[in-house]
C-alpha cells in the first residue's frame, strides 16, 4: 500500500496534507509513504523531517509512481497523476459544488482516468466523524485568524484601556453566522477584550453565544426561526425573515467598528448579510471580514482576493483563510485524513476498506462514473 503525498499547486495554497507526525503513523499501519520534495515548505516543514519520519522524498512523477492512494489538501491537477494504480484513491478537498477546473470539470477527470476520488468536505457531521472533519478543523483556525486579520486593519485598540491620558473604549464587535469559525471568532475577540455580539439562523446557537460571554442578537416572532436542516446546518431563510433579519442587523450594525461573517449555506452561494447601504451607516475606520467571499460573500462588495474600502470602510476579503495559519491549518488536516484512514483500514488487507455511510457521504467517482448522489441529483 503506498500513501502519496503532493505538492499543492493552487496559487496561495500553503498547506500541506500529511506531517512527520501522519507519515510515522502511516508506516506504523504498514503503508509506503511517499511525499513530493518541497510539500511542507511553506508549513514550515522540511524534506528531511518526512525523511527522518519514514517517508520517501521524490519528485512528482516518482512519487506518484504505483500509489495507491493520493493525498492532498486540495484536489491535485489529474494530468499531474499519471503513474498512479487504476483504481487509485484520490483523498482531498474537492470542491465537488465548484464549477471549472477546481471543482465539477477535475472531478469528472478523475473519473475518466479511473481514479476514486473522495471530498473530504462531504464528511457526514456524525459524532463518530468528528476527528475527521476538515471543515471544522480549517473553519475554527480561519474564525481565529479574521479576527487578528480585523485587529491588524482597525486603527483602534480592541480592550477598554484606562490610562492617565484617559480612557480608550473597548471596541464593538458583531459576528454573523455562528458556526465552528463563528465561535471561535466570538472567543478570541473576547480574549483581545473587544465587546462582542453575534447573530444567527439556529436558534440553538443562542445559548452557545452567551456561554462564550457575549450578546445573542436574534430574529424572535417570525415563523420558522429554527433554521437548522439536515446535518446541523442551516436552511435558505423564508423572505418574511430575511426582512426582519435586514431590519435587526441595521439598527445593530451601524454601532459596530468590526463586523465577521462567516454565513454559509451548503451546496448555495452564501446568503446577502450586509447590504452597501448598512455599510454606509457604519463609522468610517470600522472594518468587515467577509469569510465567506469565495463562496460568492455575505457583504456587499467584498472582493476575493481583497481588502476593498467603501464608504471609509474597509471589507477584508482574503482567500483561503487556512492557509494563512499553513502550519497549524496543516497539522490538523493531515491528522482528519490519518484519522478517516486508519479508522478503515483493514490489516489483513493492508489497506483500508471503505462501505458504510462514510463511504457512501464522501465518494464522488468510481468504476469511471460520478457516483455521489449530491451530485447525480
Ligand atoms: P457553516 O460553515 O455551514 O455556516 C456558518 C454559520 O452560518 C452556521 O452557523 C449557519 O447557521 C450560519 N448561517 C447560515 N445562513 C445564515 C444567515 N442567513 N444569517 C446568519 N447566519 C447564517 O456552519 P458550520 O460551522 O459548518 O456548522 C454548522 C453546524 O454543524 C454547527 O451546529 C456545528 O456545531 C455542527 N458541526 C457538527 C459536526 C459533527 O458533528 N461532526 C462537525 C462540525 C460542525
Amino acid at each position: 500500500m503506498k500513501i502519496v503525498i503532493v505538492r499543492e499547486q493552487a496559487d496561495g495554497e500553503r498547506r500541506v496534507a500529511a506531517t512527520p507526525e501522519t507519515v510515522r503513523k502511516f508506516g506504523a499501519l504498514g503503508a509506503d509513504v511517499a511525499i513530493e520534495a518541497g510539500a511542507g515548505l511553506h508549513a514550515s516543514i522540511a524534506d528531511a523531517d518526512y525523511a527522518a519520519a519514514g517517508a520517501t522524498v521524490a519528485d512528482r512523477a516518482a512519487t506518484v509512481a504505483n500509489a495507491d492512494i493520493i493525498l492532498g489538501v486540495q484536489g491535485p491537477a489529474p494530468d499531474s497523476l499519471a503513474g498512479a494504480k487504476p483504481g487509485a484513491w484520490i483523498v482531498a478537498a474537492l470542491n465537488p459544488f465548484g464549477a471549472g477546473d477546481n471543482g465539477r470539470a477535475r472531478i469528472d477527470a478523475y473519473a475518466a482516468a479511473g481514479f476514486e476520488a473522495l471530498a473530504m468536505e462531504f464528511m457526514p457531521r456524525i459524532t463518530r466523524a468528528q476527528s475527521m472533519d476538515i471543515l471544522s478543523s480549517q473553519s475554527n483556525l480561519s474564525g481565529y485568524k479574521a479576527v487578528l486579520d480585523a485587529a491588524a486593519e482597525y486603527g483602534r485598540a480592541f480592550p477598554m484601556m484606562m490610562t492617565a491620558a484617559g480612557t480608550v473604549s473597548a471596541a464593538k464587535l458583531f459576528v454573523m453566522g455562528v458556526g465552528v469559525a463563528g465561535l471561535q471568532a466570538i472567543a478570541t475577540a473576547r480574549r483581545l477584550g473587544a465587546q462582542v455580539s453575534a447573530t444567527d439562523v439556529r436558534a440553538a446557537t443562542k445559548e452557545q453565544i452567551e456561554s462564550l460571554g457575549a450578546k445573542a442578537i436574534f430574529v424572535e416572532k417570525v415563523a420558522g426561526i429554527e433554521g437548522e436542516g439536515a446535518g446541523g446546518y442551516a436552511t435558505e431563510m423564508s423572505d418574511e425573515y430575511k426582512a426582519a433579519q435586514a431590519e435587526l442587523v441595521s439598527g445593530h450594525i451601524a454601532r459596530q467598528d468590526i463586523v465577521i461573517t462567516t454565513a454559509l449555506i451548503p451546496g448555495r452561494p452564501a446568503p446577502r448579510l450586509i447590504s452597501d447601504a448598512q455599510i454606509a451607516t457604519m463609522k468610517p475606520g470600522s472594518v468587515i471580514v467577509d469569510l465567506a467571499v469565495e463562496q460568492g460573500g455575505n457583504v456587499e462588495g467584498a472582493v476575493a482576493g481583497e481588502i476593498v474600502e467603501r464608504h471609509g470602510v474597509k471589507i477584508v476579503g482574503h482567500r483561503n483563510m487556512p492557509s494563512r495559519l499553513a502550519a497549524d491549518t496543516s497539522a490538523l488536516f493531515a491528522r482528519n485524513l490519518y484519522n478517516f484512514l486508519s479508522a478503515f483500514w483493514d490489516k489483513d488487507k493492508n489497506a483500508p476498506v471503505l462501505d458504510d455511510e462514510i463511504g457512501t457521504a464522501i465518494r464522488l467517482t468510481q468504476g469511471g462514473k460520478i457516483v455521489n448522489e449530491r451530485l447525480l441529483g
